[in-house]
């Protein structure tokens, strides 16, 4: 029997469930009390009471079986009903790992009620729902890429690739995005769309945030003093570093912004933080507090990936978000799609009325920069300006730009057109 309601209101003395009904809803005791029970040779057997803030009906949810006990109020009560996609949606999206355990959990909850039957002579019914194999596949890959990673950040095989950002109108540098690669020794280099999708849904992101903050630590330095000869009285320029939601969660975080500061002894403004709108829908309250931490140390952040997720300007407007970044994929589909066109614009107009400065990645060909110019971006990134490059070509490109001072430096790498020979027509 199953309630089609997410809140039930049962007087003393109610039938919640029999044994044999199939579980379709779990249900959590928000005031009053429930016992569980089974009928034997005529008499009722008592297993358990249950109270407020416990959760009864469970198991066969879990294991989409039948009831293995009977439920009745003993006074007044007020239920929340946990039906069963709810979990099994929740169960879909979780961690493999997770998954597997959860899968696990409930196989021996089964195998052991199907003994228990057969000792007091009852027919085993139970059906087990071994793990699947997706499923051992999808937690073995996370689990191996999770320890190959503990050793790696352990051996010096992650490094940062840097990217520039520039000023559309000016073709000035203002700052790098710091992206991270595996140097794997036997696989050789692995981009991070291949580990940090596992990482970032098990939290251990936060492990390699930290070895970010101090690589930026290290690193901006080293930028700043590339940039000096050419820079006097300009805006210095920056390093943006990916954090994940879990990062903003993390106690210590903001801590370990201020040491990266402290350590590097680089003005506040040469550090910025990316993060991308998914991974703050976790607790978007306590993300604000600590991004607002962050903005009193100085330290801005940009929203990455705009308009690739849930994003909504109003929600986006109340994070404390210097700058917001369009996701590769819009600029990439734009020629082509007179609707993403379409919602670049609107993004930019909003963010305009904002006060928010824009970042268009994904820029590859010189009229996609003008176009996006002429709509209103301010800043670009993308293969037309150079691709993620390692420290030492980084630090060359900086000084060869700096002292053009506003002109792009001589193209090393082809684009899809291989238009750009020469100079950007802008500026
Ligand atoms: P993202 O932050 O959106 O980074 C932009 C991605 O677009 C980068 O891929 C970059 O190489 C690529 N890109 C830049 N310009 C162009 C272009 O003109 N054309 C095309 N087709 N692509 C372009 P990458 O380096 O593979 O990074 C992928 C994602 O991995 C990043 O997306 C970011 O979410 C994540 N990531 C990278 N480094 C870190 C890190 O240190 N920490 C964390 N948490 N995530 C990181
Ligand atoms: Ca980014």
């Amino acid at each position: 029997m199953g309630y089609p309601l997410d809140r039930v209101e049962l007087p003393s003395g109610a039938l919640l469930f029999a044994e044999g009904d199939l579980g379709e809803a779990a249900y959590l005791i928000q005031s009053g009390e429930i016992e569980i029970f089974v009928a034997r040779e005529g008499a009722d057997v008592i297993l358990a009471r249950r109270g407020p803030g416990d959760i009864v009906g469970e198991m066969a949810v879990i294991v989409r079986g039948k009831r293995s006990a009977a439920a009745r109020t003993v006074s007044d009560c007020v239920l929340l009903v946990v039906t069963e996609p709810q979990i099994s949606g929740r169960l879909e999206h979780a961690d493999p790992i997770l998954r597997m355990c959860f899968r696990v959990v409930a196989d021996r909850y089964l195998q052991m009620a199907s003994l228990l039957r057969n000792v007091n002579g009852d027919n085993p019914t139970a059906r087990t729902q071994p793990v699947s194999l997706p499923e051992f596949q999808a937690a073995i890959g996370a689990l191996s890429v999770e320890a190959d990673l503990r050793r790696a950040l352990q051996s010096d095989e992650l490094v940062f690739y840097f990217q520039p950002i520039v000023r559309l109108a000016t073709q000035r540098l203002a700052g790098f995005e710091a992206l991270i690669r595996w140097r794997h020794p036997k696989r050789g280099l692995v981009e991070p769309d291949e580990f940090i999708p596992v990482v970032e849904s098990s939290g251990f992101v936060v492990e390699i945030t930290k070895w970010c903050l101090g690589q930026a630590a290290k690193i901006i330095p080293q930028i700043l003093a590339a940039a000096a000869p050419n820079t006097t009285g300009a805006e210095p320029l920056y390093l943006s570093i990916n954090i994940s939601g879990h990062d903003l969660l993390d106690p210590s975080f903001n801590a370990r912004v201020a040491e990266t500061l402290e350590r590097s002894g680089v003005p506040p403004a040469s550090l910025k933080l990316e993060v991308t709108e998914s991974t703050l829908l976790k607790d978007p309250a306590r993300a604000a507090d600590s991004l607002k931490a962050c903005r009193e140390l100085g330290v801005e952040a940009a929203i990455d990936d705009f308009g690739a997720g849930y994003s909504s300007l109003s929600y986006v407007s109340k994070l404390p978000m210097a700058m917001l970044k369009i996701a590769p994929s819009f600029v990439l589909s734009m020629a082509l799609d007179p609707t993403t066109r379409k919602i670049i614009q609107l993004i930019l107009r909003l963010a305009d009325e904002l006060g928010i400065p824009v970042v268009a990645e994904g820029i590859e060909e010189t009229s996609e920069a003008i176009a996006l110019m002429e709509m209103g971006c301010a800043f670009g990134q993308g293969y037309l300006f150079g691709r993620p490059a390692p420290l030492s070509q980084t630090l060359d490109l900086i000084r060869c730009w700096t002292s053009l001072n506003t002109r792009l430096p001589p193209r090393r790498v082809p684009t899809r057109r291989n238009i750009l020979a020469s100079p950007l027509p802008i500026g």
